[in-house]
């Protein structure tokens, strides 16, 4: 009785979780997440448990070949979720039906073949197996794709390991003591239905916990960055910089202002879109001449600043001189086989070492660039000592 009470419950649970995933995965728009997948996977595993509180003593009838398959299908569709959880694009139905068809066909076979003590073996077996994978997924995921998200893996894969643990002892149980060892009331089982109650009261809010971090995380991005060159904005670019300095004693950092020479030019003549793919354009090329570590950022319309890291004067001002031969040199090319020329001028500041002397940096830069212009554009100028911008 009180088994079927804690099944009870468990269904009970499972169905609710299921339903609030359907509903976060109905709010997220395009990126589920993978919550429709665990929705899918509680509404399958609630299944399973029903199946079992209906279907009576373990035995060869209908009712336990689908519970057996549903079980078997119910830990891939989790591990589906979680694959898509971590923007992996796996597929889901096909694999699903044909795991479930391979699963029922080999039940019938072992049945036939062994009886029924070793198709409910083959379950608990093939169980701990799926769940020992999820297992090593989940600790390889806190090496690779999961890198940020290391205490929850960690245990994730504890409580998973679990039921591996538990599924591999009923795998022995029901071999030795048949399966008079699964009867509902039995010591060993009422453990492994209260450790599923523990697992499913656990992780349940563990995932809404990962999809609130995850979307928080994605909004905290977003905040930090320009939407069309997906460069940094100001925003990140100050964060980048307190990260910077923070962290370490660290050499000083050089600001280069760059501006697109004649922007204006470009818009009138190609129109605001073909402005914006110039932008874009000029964006890639930044980004990628740049050094891994320094910041690149869009700080006004055709205006981007790009912060030089661990450096001297030497390597800041030969950077920002392949930044300009980069931009020169890279035509922009534009619908009808044509392509547009753009340069831009790089005003540089002096060397800075920390995140107050920002402001004092970027005026600097921004008075080298006004001479840059004046001098004729494409060009790099650095700032001389005391030098400001000039009021405007
Ligand atoms: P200079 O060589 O002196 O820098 O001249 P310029 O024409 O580049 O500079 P100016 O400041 O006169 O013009 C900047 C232009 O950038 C004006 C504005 O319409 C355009 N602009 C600002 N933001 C955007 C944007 O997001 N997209 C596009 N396409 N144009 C923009
Ligand atoms: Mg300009
Ligand atoms: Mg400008």
């Amino acid at each position: 009785m009180v088994a079927k009470i804690i099944v009870g419950m468990l269904c009970a649970h499972l169905l609710c979780f299921g339903g609030m995933f359907l509903l976060i995965s109905s709010r997220l728009q395009g990126k589920k997440l993978g919550m429709d997948v665990f929705a899918l996977a509680n509404f399958l595993l609630s299944l399973a448990y029903v199946l079992q509180l209906l279907g009576g003593p373990a035995g060869w009838n209908l009712m336990s070949v689908v519970n057996h398959t549903l079980t078997i299908c119910v830990s891939a569709v989790y591990w589906v979720g979680a694959m898509r959880f971590f923007d992996r694009p796996v597929p889901l139905w096909r694999p699903l039906i044909a795991l479930a068809v391979i699963y029922t066909a080999l039940q019938v076979l072992v049945q036939w073949s062994l009886g029924s003590v070793a198709r409910y073996a083959m379950l608990s077996g093939v169980s701990a197996a799926a769940f020992l994978a999820m297992a090593v997924t989940v600790i390889y995921g806190v090496r690779t794709f999961a890198k940020d998200l290391r205490v929850e893996m960690v245990l994730f894969a504890v409580l998973i390991s679990g039921i591996c643990v538990l599924n591999a002892a009923k795998f022995v149980i029901v071999l030795s003591g048949g399966l008079q060892a699964l009867d509902m009331g039995n010591r060993f089982q009422m453990v492994f239905y209260i450790y599923m109650s523990f697992l499913a009261t656990v992780l349940a809010p563990s995932m809404i916990w990962l999809v609130l971090r995850r979307l928080t995380d994605d909004l905290r991005a977003m905040a930090a960055r320009d939407p069309l060159t997906r460069l940094l904005n100001r925003r990140g670019l100050s964060e980048g910089l307190e990260t910077y300095f923070h962290s370490r004693t660290v050499p000083p950092a050089h600001l280069f202002m760059v501006d697109i020479d004649h922007f204006k030019r470009i818009n009138d003549v190609h129109g605001h879109k073909i402005g914006d793919a110039v932008l874009s354009h000029v964006a890639d090329l930044l980004r990628d001449t740049a050094r891994k570590g320094d910041l690149t950022s869009r700080v006004g319309g055709e205006e981007f600043v790009t912060v030089c890291l661990e450096t001297d004067v030497a390597g800041a001002l030969r950077l920002a001189h392949r930044l300009r031969a980069a931009i020169e040199g890279h035509d922009v090319p534009i619908r009808g086989g044509t392509s547009i020329r753009c340069t831009a001028t790089i005003g540089v500041s002096q060397g800075f070492a920390s995140v107050d002397e920002f402001d004092r940096a970027m005026q600097q830069a921004d008075a080298a660039l006004y001479r840059g212009k004046e001098a004729g554009r494409n060009r790099v100028e650095r700032s001389s000592d005391g030098e400001h911008a000039p009021a405007i």
